[in-house]
């Protein structure tokens, strides 16, 4: 039986952009709106920003890193003065980013709402007027002129009504990875095991171990989870619970059959999701766009990663068709971020309207942020000139972006 909710709630402020999510496209997304003189709130579940490059333990900047806008250079800059990222690699340290994002937010004017979840949107016609959030104050609406779906899991697009892509394929995704950190303390350091139902002998047992190897003596490795739809709430703690089963197990494995001076550390504080809902905008970007470096004139991001889609029925190192391979650079059109049907809704970073493959290539963390650099600069520049999104004048955003040091290849 179900049950109704009917609940009078407190309008508790009021912005002209409100991001949900603080990952890297939903920061890029903030800053860029607050420097271009809108009033911008950034809600996140978390207590940190950063999303999956902070909290998922993803400590690598793939994409273009050269021309993916100036919020970006700025974190690459302060990251390496910090010493916390490669000098001229990607590779970075996942706990001193959300430091660093935070004080480049807070420096641009974005007001920060943590421990926060949106729940809910007032919806009216084709405009969400507000959103419904909930914290430690209980439900709250949020006011809003546009707003910006950057949660990675396209929560706020579904709330609106958005059409979800693929949506019979739901429980298919391409599988999530758990990552794990391990140090080398110079002796032998065996893991103790709680009882398990995991146990790995040989390398036929074990999903996918990737390590990403750190100079300094520290290891991250990643393995995959399948089987879960980690778009429900069930599904995905479910996902995480497995997961964390699994760590000692492999850990013990890793030491055998490695390293035995590395000693367990720690787990990222959540599962790394690769893919999300998937949200319907006026284009869909498609694999193929990818392959033939397709050109569109609303370009607002470009794409050069390699596409990286495994296969949902195996943790094992095994890919979809299509989901190894290299592309040249592709344009994203400012169209994949117009959630369809919807006046004041955008969508940035991995909930891109996209379909598998190109998602799997566009939604790695440089291009995810330009991605989200040109959605909070289209939201200002709307709100600026009193237009609706689909009213903007394209050439004036991207003289925008271009100004803001993003090179989109025109
Ligand atoms: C295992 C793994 C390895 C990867 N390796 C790389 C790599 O080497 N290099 C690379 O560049 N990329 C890599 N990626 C991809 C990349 O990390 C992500 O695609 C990218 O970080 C996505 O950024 P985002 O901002 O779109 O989403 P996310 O980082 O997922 O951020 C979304 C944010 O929204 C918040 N949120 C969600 N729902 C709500 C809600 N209802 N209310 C409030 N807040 C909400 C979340 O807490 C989160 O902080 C990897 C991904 C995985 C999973």
């Amino acid at each position: 039986m179900d049950v109704r909710l009917n609940k009078k709630i407190k309008v508790s402020s009021e912005y002209d952009v409100v991001v949900a999510g603080g990952g890297m496209a939903g920061f890029c997304a903030a800053v860029a709106a607050s420097r271009q003189g809108a009033k911008t709130l950034i809600i996140e579940h978390f207590a940190i920003l950063g999303g999956l490059g902070s909290s998922g333990g993803v400590g690598n900047f793939d994409g273009r890193l050269e021309g993916a806008g100036n919020i970006f250079d700025e974190v690459v800059a302060k990251m390496r003065a910090l010493d916390a990222m490669e000098k001229t690699g990607s590779k970075f340290d996942h706990n001193v980013l959300p430091i660093v994002l935070q004080k480049i937010a807070l420096d641009s004017k974005v007001k920060l709402l943590f421990h926060t979840d949106c729940v809910e949107v007032i919806r009216k016609k084709k405009t969400i007027t507000h959103l419904i959030v909930f914290n430690r104050s209980g439900f709250s609406a949020i006011k809003a002129k546009v707003i910006i779906d950057a949660t990675g899991e396209g929560v706020v697009s579904q709330f609106a009504g958005a059409e979800i892509l693929d949506k019979d394929k739901i429980k298919e995704l391409i599988p999530p990875s758990m990552m794990f950190f391990m140090r080398d303390i110079g002796k032998t350091c065996l893991q103790k095991q709680i009882s398990s139902k995991y146990i790995y002998k040989t390398k036929d047992d074990i999903p996918m171990l990737t390590p990403w190897w750190e100079p300094d003596g520290k290891v991250g490795i990643k393995f995959k989870i399948i089987g879960h739809d980690t778009g429900s709430g069930e599904g995905l703690s479910n996902a995480e619970i497995e997961a964390r089963e699994k760590v000692l197990p492999l850990v013990k494995y890793f030491q055998e059959n490695y390293k035995p001076t590395y000693k367990f550390d720690y787990t990222a504080s959540i599962l790394g999701i690769r893919e999300g809902r998937r949200i319907k905008g006026e284009y869909v970007l498609k694999g193929t766009d990818l392959f033939a470096g397709k050109k569109f004139e609303d370009v607002i991001a470009v794409g050069t990663f390699q596409t990286d889609a495994g296969d949902p029925k195996t943790d094992k190192r095994v890919y979809i068709k299509g989901g190894a391979t290299k592309v040249p650079p592709y344009h994203i059109p400012f169209r994949s971020l117009k959630v369809k049907d919807l006046d004041n809704l955008l969508v940035a970073g991995r909930c891109l309207s996209a379909d598998r493959i190109a998602m799997s290539s566009a939604r790695v963390m440089a291009t995810a942020s330009m991605i989200g650099h040109s959605a909070g600069a289209a939201a200002a520049l709307a709100i600026r000139t009193k237009k609706k999104l689909r009213e903007l004048n394209i050439e004036k955003l991207q003289n925008m972006l271009t100004k803001d040091k993003m090179d989109l290849l025109l």
